[in-house]
């Protein structure tokens, strides 16, 4: 049964200020960690983490990037998330915008990839641009760890693009 968000409410040590999207994985708060005086973003799931899944979590809040959308915290159905002041990226979008953006999202990406992360869900509204124009990744929340799942969930098996890594390279890229 899912208990009901309201503003004022707390969440764990959060205190939930106003609703702010809503999506496939359930709705977008805008809240308030008092412990460090923050402003957060908090995405509400529709059922429970898995173990699977926080290890995943954790390994995304490792990413450290200024294009990435910092993920602070996992709760028993949430995410808790930088919160970007600004809009979801939609068109039109001017050229030089636009090829700006690009190299913001594709640097972005590839730092993941660099970790061993893919997004697996790319699209205009997991794209934040802020209030300076800048482009922010969000929804790593359902990404997955390339290298683990080559090395260990599926042995022997090679996931997406071809891998010319040896076992101790791809295990070198794990990020636990
Ligand atoms: P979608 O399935 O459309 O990607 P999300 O649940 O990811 O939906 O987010 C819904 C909306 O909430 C976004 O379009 C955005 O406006 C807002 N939102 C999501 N994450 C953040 C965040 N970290 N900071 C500010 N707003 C956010
Ligand atoms: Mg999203």
């Amino acid at each position: 049964v899912m208990i009901a968000w309201a503003p004022g409410a707390t969440l764990g040590p959060y205190e939930l200020i106003a609703p702010i999207g809503a999506g496939g994985m359930g709705e977008v708060w805008k809240a308030r960690d008092p412990r460090v005086d923050r402003i957060v973003a908090i995405k509400r799931l529709k059922a429970e983490h898995t173990e699977r899944f926080k290890r995943e979590a954790r390994a995304i809040a490792a990413l450290n990037h200024p294009h990435i959308c910092q993920l602070y915290d996992v709760g028993l159905d949430y995410l808790v998330m930088e919160y970007v002041e600004g809009k979801a990226l939609a068109g039109p979008v001017p050229v030089a915008d636009a090829l700006r953006c690009a190299i913001q999202i594709a640097e972005a990406l590839a730092a993941a990839h660099r970790k061993g992360i893919v997004h697996r869900d790319l699209k205009p509204s997991n794209i934040l641009i802020d209030e300076d124009g800048r482009a922010h990744v969000t929804d790593f929340g359902l990404a997955k760890r390339f290298a683990e799942d080559a090395g260990l969930t599926r042995s022997g098996a090679i996931l997406g693009t071809p891998s010319y890594m040896s076992p101790e390279q791809l295990a070198g890229k794990k990020i636990d």
